[in-house]
């Protein structure tokens, strides 16, 4: 690549085969990648939003409604579509819910600062004036927000409906929302300041079969695995639990690794000696008075059969995260060298029993020493809809949690976003100059909220937008959105489609945020270095 500087000479200074755009061609392409993508999630959009059947290479599905689930798993190449990306999985983790959203008013905002960028505003004017917007659309949405207390069971199940709408599992939406809202209730610490919630506490197993109704919450933790021996135990009330992360067998290189065996003898002496070093093992886990066993790795079939004879009931091959749970649940140490074991390393929990679900054994551990943690069990008719029911399950975790913490929620249904946009609108009017343009643009832009949710209701997208103005305007104020099952607008206060007040300032300061950068960008350098290896489809591809 060959570029002039001011005294003519060329400057060499991108390798051969590096493609370089610039200036408006680099913006247009990004902004277009851009709004490709922000397309392709908008139908899933809301409750009567549609899925997305992905399937990869390797011919796996997954069918999903979830923006940051889709995104992620549609593997996009462009940089400007992982900008996209990026977003949604850090809306995911800070609230997780509003993904789409997110995309979707990112995808806006750059629509309409193309149009902008036509009528030859600098790039600079929209950013500053897409900053303005996004701080004043904050304040707005904070003003306009209810408080609601932390106890309100009533409130916090219809958050938890809210973001779960639209995921499969509809019919089931009600129990797995109350199920969502006792286990945050459960592992939730109040102290007079604050109250913390730690969602690693809520742990989500998932096993298909039977149906979503099915779900439940378990007062402490499932482990998807069996009990290793069939004489061992099913069921162990007070239990004293050992956490070994070491295998309960005999390693090669304990016993030296060459050994040679010549005779008959000898090689029953090597077996005695490894079956007296199991049963030392087993020994010392039984002296120190424990009655279950969670092993991170294998246990030994001479191994299992002193534990069982002991009357130990043993698991292995447990997760090392389902480890880290059980230690937090039970208050058990876990122990790498079994000689180390003792009585205070052992965690405790009322029973510990294996029971069979969908054919398969999980094992229980109820009655912990520490009630804060829980399991939601999700049951489902497939693979496909326990997924999904999972990601729903995450989503509300994570907006019930939002509104416990911050005690500050919104009406959806678009009746936010909208009411955010009549008064950006006014603020507009206040700045002038051609900020103004770039604010009430991104005004139009939170509109694409309720004309994306009345196109999934099959409304008249352009009435419905300019009704809903008009209501947002009139005395019927803040609360109308879009009810999208009755194809109407509605109050969504009284419907109770109620969303954390954070789930919507990080979508709109997110979606901001993405198409800042993304309008920042003058030119787009594509090295060939990293394309060599995909051969011809890469952009160095006309070297070959
Ligand atoms: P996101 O990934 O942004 O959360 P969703 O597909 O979950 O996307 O859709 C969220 C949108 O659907 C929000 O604007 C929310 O207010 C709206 N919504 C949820 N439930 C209802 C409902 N019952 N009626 C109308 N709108 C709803
Ligand atoms: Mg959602």
């Amino acid at each position: 690549m060959v570029a002039q500087d001011t005294s003519q000479k060329p400057v060499i200074f991108l390798s051969e085969g590096t493609k370089r755009t610039r200036g408006r061609d680099a913006q247009a392409i990004n902004i277009l990648v851009a709004k490709a993508v922000a397309e392709a999630v908008k139908t899933t959009l809301g409750p009567k939003g549609m899925d997305k059947m992905i399937v990869d290479e390797l011919g796996d599905v997954i069918i999903s409604n979830d923006g940051a689930t889709i995104l992620d798993e549609m593997d996009v190449e462009h940089p400007a579509a992982k900008m996209l990306v990026e977003i949604a999985k850090a809306q995911d983790e800070e609230v997780g819910d509003g993904t789409t959203t997110a995309v979707v008013l990112a995808g806006a905002l750059l629509e309409r600062a193309e149009k902008l960028l036509e009528d030859g505003i600098h790039p600079s004017v929209i950013i500053k004036g897409y900053k303005l917007a996004a701080k004043k659309a904050r304040e707005i949405a904070e003003s306009t927000a209810d408080t609601i207390s932390a106890d309100d069971k009533v409130a916090l199940r219809r958050i938890a409906m809210t973001s779960m709408t639209g995921k499969s599992g509809a019919e089931a939406e009600e129990s797995l929302a109350n199920i969502v809202v006792d286990a945050i209730m459960q592992v939730a610490e109040r102290s007079e300041k604050e109250i913390t919630i730690n969602k690693d506490m809520i742990k989500v197993e998932k096993k298909a079969g039977g149906s979503l109704s099915d779900s439940q919450l378990i007062h402490g933790i499932v482990i998807d695995k069996e009990v290793v021996h069939a004489g061992m135990p099913k069921k162990v009330e007070n239990a004293k639990i050992a956490l070994i992360d070491s295998a309960l067998e005999i390693k090669e290189t304990e016993t030296d690794a060459e050994i040679s065996i010549s005779d008959p003898e000898q090689l029953q002496a090597f077996i005695d000696k490894e079956e007296a070093m199991l049963k030392e093992m087993v020994e010392q886990i039984s002296k120190a008075g424990a009655n279950v066993v969670f092993c991170q790795k294998g246990i030994d079939d001479i191994a299992q059969h002193f534990l069982a004879k002991a009357g130990i009931m043993a698991v292995r091959r447990v997760k090392k995260s389902d480890m880290e749970k059980l230690s937090k649940a039970t208050g058990a140490r876990i122990v790498t060298r079994i000689n180390d074991l003792t009585r205070e390393d052992l965690g405790k929990a009322k029973v510990v029993y294996e029971k069979k679900i969908a054919g398969d054994e999980m094992v229980f551990v109820e009655g912990c020493k520490n009630p804060k943690s829980v399991t939601i069990l999700l049951r489902g008719g497939s693979e496909h809809i326990v997924d999904e029911a999972e990601r729903a399950v995450n989503d509300a975790i994570g907006t019930v949690s939002a509104a416990i913490r911050d005690g500050k929620i919104v009406t959806g249904g678009g009746s936010i976003e909208m009411e955010v946009a009549m008064k950006l609108r006014d603020y507009a009017t206040t700045i002038g100059g051609r900020e103004q343009l770039a604010i009430e643009s991104f005004a139009d832009s939170l509109e694409v909220i309720p004309r994306a949710l009345a196109e999934t209701a099959g409304m008249d997208p352009i009435d419905t937008i300019v009704e809903l103005r008009a209501k947002h305007r009139g005395k019927e104020g803040k609360y109308v959105g879009i009810d999208v099952y009755k194809a109407k607008l509605a109050d969504m206060n009284k419907l109770r489609v109620i969303e954390p007040l954070r789930v919507k300032t990080q979508a709109i300061a997110a979606g901001a945020e993405v198409a800042e950068m993304i309008l920042r960008i003058d030119d787009i350098i594509a090295g060939s270095s990293k394309s060599k290896d995909k051969g011809s489809e890469g952009p160095g591809g006309e070297f070959d």
